[in-house]
């Protein structure tokens, strides 16, 4: 680790497009759409981007306009961009003149496209979602053909192109959940109602990393994989090596500060850890600003001179401290937070289970003051 560096957010990109490539041979004839919303779950919206169409993803999908004219602001003309989440007034006029496709899952939505697409004489690219359970975006089975409808007008006056259909699933990650089997077949029947009457799209997909990794029957013509893309597992027993993929991100910083102090010393704001003899304290210049979530408190794990340690006392915004119990240690020495796990350090993984969360939050959390580093 650059000595001048406090504290570094390491990304190996070709982790990211190998993870992509495994994900495509898995996937057979299925396009894939890399999920890079979220600054690429914390990796760096364009970086990740780029990584992930390098190891064949064909499509990007982000979470609202910004992400996706972000990406094209930069060059990247040729994938196709699905952007899945708006409010009332929202950039429609700007996502069409960048040849974004657009989720629609309501009246209000379509209605906004139309027009936006009638002002910039350009024929939007719209995806109908369908809530076949989630019950969060999404038209359930009541709004659906009204939805259906509406597209169908837009479709013959020439405002749209309705050329995906999709929906998201609830609980993929949660093998053999009832709740998969009936999405499966709502999002079916919907799909079939749609064609029956006339839509003709270009895609249907389903598909999360979960899905993605264990349930063939959701591929449809397109799946999109997130947290997969970046080499973490989705499923609580399965590794990310069982199913051949590589963590891409390490999150690693150098101690600011060791001392000693005497037995019977509190710790950090509340002092809710006591120092049980004399012993050595570092300090890590990273704290819940940062991403370090503050529920890591007493409980963390991080990984520094060979071995795991957990974190002394209360996350502070900026810094928390170790107690090192030895004083082989010296500011400057590196201390890692998480990695792949393969030189023994904790991974992403094991922050979520310490903080009572998932590994998505624990990477997509990492914050801007972070430098991401790219190898
Ligand atoms: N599709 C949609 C609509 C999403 O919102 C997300 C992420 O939340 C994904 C796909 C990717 O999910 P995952 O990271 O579980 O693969």
């Amino acid at each position: 680790m650059d000595t001048a560096v406090r504290a570094e957010a390491l990304i190996d990109l070709a982790a990211i497009r190998d993870n992509v490539a495994a994900i495509r041979r898995r996937v057979g004839t299925a396009a894939v759409m890399a999920v890079v919303k979220a600054d690429g779950y914390g990796h760096g919206l364009v970086p990740a981007a780029r990584a992930a169409l390098a190891g064949g993803a064909s499509w990007l999908g982000v979470a609202n306009v910004e992400e996706a004219l972000t990406l094209r602001a930069v060059g990247l003309e040729s994938p196709r961009i699905l952007s899945w989440l708006a409010a009332p007034g929202e950039r429609w006029k700007a996502a069409l003149d960048a040849n974004i496709d657009v989720a629609a899952y309501s009246l209000w939505q379509l209605a906004e496209i139309v027009e936006a697409a009638e002002h910039c004489d350009k024929r939007a690219r719209v995806h109908l979602k369908i809530d076949s359970g989630l019950n969060r975006g999404g038209a359930g089975p009541s709004d659906w053909p009204a939805l259906v409808d509406a597209a169908l007008s837009a479709e013959a006056d020439g405002a749209i192109r309705v050329v995906g259909l999709w929906s998201h699933l609830a609980c993929a990650d949660e093998l053999g959940h009832p709740s998969i089997v009936r999405q499966l077949k709502a999002f079916q029947e919907a799909v079939e109602f749609a064609e029956r009457v006339g839509i003709r799209p270009e895609v249907r997909h389903l598909a999360n990393s979960a899905a993605t990794l264990t349930l063939p029957e959701t591929h449809f013509d397109l799946v999109r994989p997130g947290l997969a893309v970046y080499g973490l597992s989705p499923i609580p027993d399965a590794t990310p090596e069982q199913l051949g993929l590589t963590p891409a991100m390490t999150v690693r910083a150098r101690f600011a500060l060791v001392k000693r102090v005497p037995e019977g010393e509190g710790v950090s704001y509340g002092h809710r850890y006591v120092t049980s003899r004399e012993t050595t304290l570092g300090l890590v210049p990273l704290g819940y600003a940062d991403g370090v979530p503050r529920a890591a408190s007493n409980v963390g794990p991080v990984w520094a001179a060979g071995r795991r340690r957990t974190i002394a006392g209360t996350v502070c915004m900026d810094q928390f401290v170790l107690d090192l119990d030895d004083d082989s240690i010296a500011a400057g020495d590196e201390v890692v937070l998480f990695g792949p796990g393969t030189s023994g350090e904790p991974t992403a993984q094991d922050w979520a289970d310490a903080t009572g969360t998932i590994s998505w939050e624990i990477i997509s959390r990492i914050g801007p003051r972070v430098p991401r580093h790219y190898v």
